[in-house]
């Protein structure tokens, strides 16, 4: 009887036992899927190659094949004086990339873009996720670098130190778009009264997002650094109306009726547009 006691405690024990093993091993797996889920997962601030679709669509439509980045890398430019071949810019993502593994993604600060004239990396590309029609221009049909969109630089004016005061314009020396996408502005140095500030602006309509000017920033922690559009620019809204822009003008005339919204639900939804008023709906 007390054998048959000593049996059901044993058997009940390895019962518990496995259960608890076997919890703690789906919890294990659970702490472990969810950590692929957010390395399978991009960071937000990550730069794809040139003519690349929006991020949802791209990821969709990459097959990893990673013959953008070996056309990058085989460039006949990327080899030294010597012949040997250096760094590609496009790499393909892994493990801890914090970038989808498998697609191709660059750091500026490492390798830029270097704007190629021919665009290796997007023809190259079997699925459509690098779209050669976002490169080409409609009016030659031939590949155009300046309508390529990786993102938009941006100039921390805290640790530009042109804007301190210093005489730096390594960012826009760099820029294969000099004078466009990047400006040096003009202003008066009130603290000494005899200087002059010399500061960086981007045009974030012509900026391609190459990163050249990034890569040759002085600071230990670029100054200037490219950030996927969408993170790098707020959306006005549709109800702001440019009174200058032809666009903006013509989008005010084809507007349908159904499309304007009364004056209720414009206050209860966006803020009053007071410099549009007075212009027609
Ligand atoms: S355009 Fe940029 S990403 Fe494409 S091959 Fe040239 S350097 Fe590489
Ligand atoms: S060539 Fe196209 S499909 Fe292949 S890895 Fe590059 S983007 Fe993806
Ligand atoms: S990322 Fe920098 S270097 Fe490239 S186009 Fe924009 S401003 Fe010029």
């Amino acid at each position: 009887m007390a054998d048959k006691k000593k049996v059901e405690i044993s058997s009940r024990r390895r019962f518990f036992t496995n259960i608890a093993h076997n919890v703690g091993l789906g919890a294990m797996g659970t702490l472990l899927l969810a950590g692929y889920a957010q390395k399978a997962k991009s960071s937000p601030l990550t730069l794809r190659p040139p003519a690349a679709l929006g991020e949802a669509d791209f990821i969709k439509t990459c097959i990893k094949c990673g013959l953008c980045a070996e056309a990058c890398v085989n460039r006949p430019q990327n080899r030294d004086k010597e012949g040997n071949q250096k760094k590609g810019t496009l790499k393909m993502a892994k493990a801890n990339d914090s970038v989808t593994i498998g697609t191709p993604f660059f750091t500026p600060r490492d390798v830029p873009c270097f704007m190629c004239d021919d665009i290796p990396c997007v023809p190259v590309c079997p699925s459509g996720a690098l779209d050669i029609n976002k490169v080409t221009n409609p009016k030659t049909k031939k590949l155009d670098f300046k309508m390529m969109d990786m993102g938009v630089a941006v100039v921390d004016v805290h640790s530009c130190i042109a804007f301190w005061g210093l005489q730096c314009d390594a960012c826009y020396r760099a820029c294969p778009l000099l004078d466009e996408a990047i400006k040096l502005q003009y202003n008066r140095n009130s603290r000494t009264g005899k200087h002059a500030f010399l500061e960086p602006v981007i045009n974030p309509d012509v900026c391609t997002g190459c990163g050249l000017c990034e890569k040759a920033c002085v600071t230990e922690k670029p100054a200037i650094f490219v950030l996927p559009r969408e993170v790098a620019q707020g959306k006005p809204g549709d109800h702001y109306v440019r009174g200058w822009d032809k666009k903006d003008q013509q989008r005010v005339k084809d507007r349908k009726a159904s499309d304007i919204k009364t004056e209720d639900e414009r206050s209860s939804k966006t803020p009053v547009d007071y410099l549009n008023k007075g212009l027609e709906y």
